[in-house]
């Protein structure tokens, strides 16, 4: 048994001992507060109940549910949820049409009650100790609802302590027991409706995803992204135009992102990422220049301040149909400029670049490799003759800076 599900029987059992405990609290000193509380840890009983099952169940896949059974966890959790709300009126009903006796004063209720809560604030630690290390949602927010069991059973005691001095505290603690079972059960309701209604993921999530796909320097766009839980599992599904034509290249983009987003984001189960290349008709050479004219050549690519992009159209591809001097974005100051300039190019939807020095670092030349970019080594100092050299003609047409 892994760790996560250790634990989801250690609650189990946790909430089952405050349940018997409670109850037999209950018929000893005839309590309502008392009463009410026994009842709600028999419903996180069977939440813990369920929540197992689900751990369980929900790793399965069939040919018949190709997608998983993730959702027979949320579709458990609505039943649950609506069985609370249920048990809450029955509570409520008892609370204030009920005779109500007087509360037996007694070690023995102030004693039991002191146990349970003790029991219930240490596993609510230790749960969500585990569930941090194991990355499980749902320990993390159990282990935040026994907290909240911690604070409705020391109503309990508050008013069986208050008894001693005569104070009957028992039936307004009651209907705070029976308004909290209440509220509990319609938010796991509501919850577990949204899922099955597949609501979107939070916008936080969300964010993080694109950020894991625009880190491939060869994504150009984020065109669609949308995600949605099934369970306590995540499916994305993402549209995205790349920089190349080539589909071997592609495809092994996509399963980058598809792994960052794996590493970066907790329990995915799917990650679908349709690409498109950017639709190509020419093809861009680049070169690092020193002078905004971009007629001289720099000879060292990461510090050039200026790039001069000549595109030619697909067909022609010995006459330049258009010319671009643009200020490289990247600051000279910046470390690792080299790299950055490299995947600045890659999302310009450079092809080619053109250079004087042999690279120094060998990180600008694992980007190209890494996106298809070609480099192209010229002895010449002038852009002109670097072009003529390559067999493209009409250097000098417009000519502009950008
Ligand atoms: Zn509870």
């Amino acid at each position: 048994m892994k760790k996560v599900e250790k634990t989801a029987v250690a609650a189990f059992l946790v909430n089952a001992c405050a349940f018997v405990i409670k109850y037999g609290l209950t018929l000893y000193s005839g309590s309502i507060a008392l009463r009410a509380e026994a009842f709600h840890s028999l419903t996180d009983v069977v939440a813990s109940v369920t929540v197992f099952g689900g751990l369980k169940l929900a790793n399965r896949k069939t040919r018949r549910f190709p997608y998983g059974l993730y959702k027979v966890e949320n579709l458990v959790s609505a039943l649950v949820g609506i069985m609370i709300i249920f048990a809450g009126y029955e509570i409520a009903r008892e609370v204030f049409l009920g005779a109500g006796q007087t509360v037996k004063n007694s070690g023995w209720n102030i004693g039991g009650m002191c146990v349970v809560i003790a029991g219930l604030g240490i596993f609510s630690a230790y749960e969500r100790t585990v569930g941090k290390e194991t990355g499980s949602p749902g320990l993390t927010a159990d282990s935040r609802h026994f907290l909240t069991d911690v604070m409705t059973n020391s109503v309990v005691l508050i008013a069986l302590l208050s008894n001693y001095f005569g104070l009957r505290l028992d039936r307004p603690a009651a209907v705070l027991i029976v308004l909290f079972i209440i509220w509990s059960g319609g938010k796991v309701t509501l919850d577990a409706i949204k899922v099955l209604l597949d609501m979107s993921l939070d916008k936080e999530t969300l964010a993080q995803i694109k950020e894991s796909i625009l880190n491939e320097a060869l994504v150009l766009k984020v065109q669609s992204l949308i995600g949605r839980s099934s369970g306590r599992y995540k499916f994305v599904e993402a549209n995205i135009v790349l920089n190349t034509n080539d589909l071997n290249r592609a495809h092994e983009v996509s399963e980058r992102i598809e792994k960052e987003i794996r590493e970066k984001t907790a329990n995915i189960d799917e990650v679908f990422i349709h690409y498109e290349p950017v639709a190509k008709t020419s093809y861009r050479y680049a070169l690092p220049v020193e002078d905004p004219e971009g007629e001289r050549i720099s000879a060292h690519f990461g510090e050039a301040p200026y790039f001069r992009f000549t595109i030619v159209e697909k067909g022609k591809e010995d006459s330049i149909s258009r010319q671009e001097v643009v200020r490289n974005p990247v600051p000279v100051t910046e470390q690792g400029k080299g790299i950055l300039t490299a995947e600045w190019l890659s999302r310009c939807g450079t092809d080619a670049v053109l250079m004087r020095n042999r690279l120094g670092g060998k990180g600008p030349l694992y980007v190209f490799s890494h996106v298809g970019i070609k480099v192209i080594n010229t002895e010449e100092t002038t852009a002109a003759r670097a072009l003529e050299v390559l067999g493209l003609h009409g250097a000098n047409a417009n000519s502009s800076l950008d």
